[in-house]
């Protein structure tokens, strides 16, 4: 592997912005890697290479130019095929989509081409963002780079495996109940949900809107806070982006913890029977203590009940939001011999299993008789568990907890639903409550799979999260027992 391929953005950014590195051979050198690992990984639904050699040929003219460059300028950056890049394929890994083109930039896009990001492709997801493994892609199997017959979790799974594997440098995803920090814990990545309304959504194709949020995968947290910093912010297209400003991530992050508290849900770490997953969190969580945090013990007593209320109200989301792919606007269009028929038909034939049950379950939930009993009732718990995180952040600034219950798991080995739903106990409360929120590596299990802590903040309280997370991180990565230096051996 090119010595170029293991630097962070940061560091690549800097040595761009130097002349050091040139962006034309940090993009030739992660295509050319790319193409080797890719038959493996499988991370990737779209490339663009002309696309984006000719970006990073700009980059450099203009550098040589003397103009000023963007704050990742030449960095190779891959998106999750449900965010638009004008001109390219969106799929959202669904036949549905088939021989859709994005017709305009989404706003996070048009942000990273504006900071001199080199748009590398698109990358695999579960269809429409709906799982937890990347298996409910109708197009493509995303393997996990650190064991090729493990999934990279999902759902996006394929900006996770893209990463790990250093086919790109930093990549987008999109979390409405853990789809960015799942993958995120099992790749041994930096995945950050940001609060609810820090980042834009246009141009993300809506799965849940009052839970979806646009974030980035990267090897560090100083990555995440500058990918963070040059796509958050006010957007007139997305009327529940946030006013508030945008501080400057990167330069807040922090080397101690003093004066911090840290919650921990005594619970989670007790009861999970995976003991590597909580002697690793509980490892870090004292490394906390000792760079100066206090720890509190905090209780969610309704955060139990977070799976079953993402079900309700996500589905129900859902079916409003997919009903837009009805065979006349967008892609596959299965002709029947009338209208209604039509629409039967390419749904039918278009959408995969996993995408039907939630459409099927989310019109239940809205159904005039039964909604006060699912979707109100979804919605009021919904209400007490944004409470308990009101009462548990009066007496801490942030959250540890798991973020999976287990390290990546076999493909193939989750056939039922629940199962795969419960994969995400641990981040779709901090989805319900609108929190920032962030899967950090803390180490490696017996069998050398990564392991991930979820550290959570409350809303708009990113700059804090980063920070925290930070100072661990650089505590962690320079006990060498720990390895988190590690590549994968692909
Ligand atoms: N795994 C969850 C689901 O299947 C979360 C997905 C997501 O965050 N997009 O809905």
């Amino acid at each position: 592997m090119d010595a170029l391929l293991k630097l962070d953005a940061t560091e690549l950014a800097t040595q761009v912005a130097t002349g050091a590195v040139t962006a034309l051979a940090a993009t030739q050198a992660t295509l050319a890697h790319l193409a080797a690992t890719e038959p493996k990984v499988g991370a990737y639904l779209s490339l663009d290479h002309a696309g984006a050699l000719l970006a990073a040929t700009q980059i450099d003219t203009a550098r040589k130019a003397g103009k000023p460059l963007g704050p990742l300028a030449g960095v190779p950056v891959a998106l999750k095929d449900n965010l638009h890049v004008q001109g390219s394929p969106t799929t959202c890994a669904s036949r549905i989509l088939k021989g859709f083109v994005a017709p305009y930039d989404a706003t996070v896009t048009a942000r990273l081409k504006a900071a001199g990001a080199v748009i590398l492709g698109k990358t695999n997801l579960d269809e429409f963002a709906m799982g937890s493994s990347c298996e409910n892609s109708a197009l493509q199997q995303t393997r996990n780079p650190w064991d090729v017959s493990r999934v990279p979790g999902g759902s996006s799974g394929g900006s996770a495996a893209c990463v790990a594997a250093r086919s790109a440098f930093v990549s987008f995803g999109s979390d409405t109940g853990g789809s960015i920090r799942l993958p995120a814990s099992f790749c041994g990545l930096v995945g950050y949900k940001p609060s609810y309304g820090r980042v834009s959504r246009y141009g993300l194709v809506a799965f849940a809107s009052s839970l979806d949020q646009v974030g980035p995968f990267a090897r560090s947290v100083r990555d995440v806070a500058l990918a963070l910093k040059v796509t958050a912010g006010l957007d007139p297209l997305d009327t529940t982006s946030s006013a508030q400003p945008v501080p400057d991530y990167p330069a807040l992050l922090a080397r101690d913890l003093k004066g911090k508290r840290v919650g921990v849900v005594r619970e989670y770490l007790d009861k999970l029977p995976n003991r590597q997953v909580a002697n690793l969190c509980q490892a870090a969580i004292a490394r906390m203590q000792a760079l100066g945090a206090q720890v509190v013990e905090i209780k969610l007593p309704h955060a139990d009940f977070g799976v079953q209320v993402y079900y309700v109200v996500a589905s129900a989301e859902a079916s409003s939001n997919l009903a837009r792919f009805d065979g006349v606007r967008y892609g596959l269009r299965v002709p029947a011999d009338n209208g209604i028929r039509a629409y039967f038909s390419t749904r039918g034939e278009g959408f995969g299993p996993e995408v039907k049950r939630r459409i099927m379950l989310g019109t239940y939930a809205l159904s005039a008789g039964h909604y006060d009993e699912y979707y109100g009732k979804a919605a009021r718990v919904r209400t007490l568990i944004c409470r308990d995180f009101d009462q548990a952040f009066a007496a801490c600034d942030l959250i540890a907890t798991p973020c999976a219950p287990f390290p990546a798991f076999k493909a193939g080995e989750k056939s039922d639903p629940l199962s795969m739903y419960l994969c995400d106990v641990y981040t779709i409360p901090a989805s319900l409550a609108g929190l920032s929120a962030l899967s950090l590596p803390v180490g490696f299990d017996a069998g050398g799979l990564p392991i991930g802590m979820h550290l959570s903040a409350p809303a708009f309280h990113d700059d804090k999260l980063l920070s925290a997370a930070h100072a661990l991180e650089q505590d962690l990565h320079a006990d060498q027992s720990l390895q988190l230096d590690r590549t994968p051996s692909l």
